[in-house]
């Protein structure tokens, strides 16, 4: 089948011509560094499919003109499909595929990962070694252990982190409208969203972006927090109003802020700008305080979770090929 991928880089090439070549798919990918929007999906002529990521913009206007031109197959090569109108893709006829579970362990280490380094500003202490500055003050962390991390959705990547940081000795405690029984068995204890916030050291995030979770974490949400907490965001950025936990970061309520998303994201990560002046004034905001760490979209990025996006992906697009259904479909809304 020929596919346009769009939002490529290189190791997306890497990791989907092996996936292709090592399950003898033989589809033709055509490699585009384009993002998916309603001006460049006239890019995906001839393919019969395309293959998107999390900032492609997959709206009406986008999958009309996909429509037009006769792609029958979104194949996304993420987990999330928040980015896509499945009512609009319903009606054009398209089939949207995802990447359902590959390794939450590479978004469940990285948002650890963000956990330790904020605590021990391992990205301060860093910088301050190189330019010869030996002092600690201004380094202080905490014990982990017996700490209160609060896990806000606890799909596979949540329940992979509740687990992690048991290891560590922290209490954990959970909100999810679905409560997982095996970890309540293994001491995970389920609360409200306000008790959550009200009593966790750590707050991260690990639901997925609905109109539901939109500013999940608002002004309101980090009055509700511990004076001085952790918060971590490394599932999709509108679940945070980034102008709210600047205000709290001003106020110390939040006394430290790990994001590996940001609701702006589209128009900056994954992308080499260093030659550019920052335009987003809200994400220039956050960069100047010395508690945030932001990292760029990356907790995905393992070798091991790579190479299963891709395998997924190809499998998705074969089976469509083969039976006019990917294996991981993304059902459509009712129609109404
Ligand atoms: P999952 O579907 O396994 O789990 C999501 C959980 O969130 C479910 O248990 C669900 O019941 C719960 N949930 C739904 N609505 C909720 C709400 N309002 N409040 C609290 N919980 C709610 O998904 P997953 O594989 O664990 O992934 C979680 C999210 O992580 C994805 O949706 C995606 O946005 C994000 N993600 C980010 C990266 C990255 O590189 N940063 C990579 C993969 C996934």
């Amino acid at each position: 089948m020929k596919v346009a991928v769009f939002s490529t880089k290189s190791y997306d090439r890497q990791f989907l011509d092996a996936a292709n070549a090592a399950l003898g798919a033989g589809h033709e990918l055509a490699y585009l560094e384009a993002r998916l929007s309603a001006q460049t999906a006239v890019l995906a002529r001839d393919a019969g499919a395309v293959c998107a990521f999390v900032n492609d913009e997959l709206d009406a206007a986008t999958l009309a003109t996909l429509a037009g031109q006769g792609v029958k197959l979104v194949a996304l090569r993420s987990a999330g499909f928040n980015n896509v109108d499945l009512a609009a893709a319903r009606r054009e006829g398209i089939a949207v595929a995802r990447v359902p579970a590959y390794s939450p362990e590479a978004v469940a280490e990285h948002t650890v990962a963000m956990i330790l380094a904020l605590n021990r500003h391992i990205h301060r202490a860093y910088n301050r070694v190189r330019d010869g500055n030996f002092a600690l003050d201004g380094l202080l962390g905490f014990d982990l252990k017996g700490r209160t991390v609060g896990v806000v959705g606890t799909g596979r990547i949540g329940a992979t982190l509740a687990r992690i940081m048991q290891g560590f000795g922290c209490r954990v405690l959970a909100y999810d409208p679905y409560p997982d029984a095996d970890l309540q068995a293994r001491g995970v204890a389920y609360a409200s969203m306000a008790e959550l916030l009200a009593d966790s050291d750590i707050v991260t995030l690990h639901c997925p972006l609905t109109s539901e979770t939109h500013h999940l974490i608002d002004a309101q949400a980090v009055a509700r927090m511990r004076h001085g907490a952790m918060l971590i965001n490394t599932s999709r950025g509108a679940i945070v109003d980034t102008r709210a936990v600047i205000d709290g970061l001003k106020s110390g309520r939040i006394g430290r802020l790990g994001l590996d998303v940001y609701e702006e994201e589209g128009d900056l990560f994954f992308e080499d700008l260093s030659e550019q002046v920052l335009q987003d004034d809200v994400f220039a905001r956050l960069l100047t305080f010395p508690n945030v760490l932001v990292t760029a979209h990356q907790a995905f990025f393992t070798i091991e979770a790579m190479t299963a996006i891709a395998e997924t992906t190809i499998a998705n697009i074969s089976a469509f090929a083969a039976t006019g259904r990917p294996e991981h479909e993304v059902p459509a809304p009712a129609a109404g």
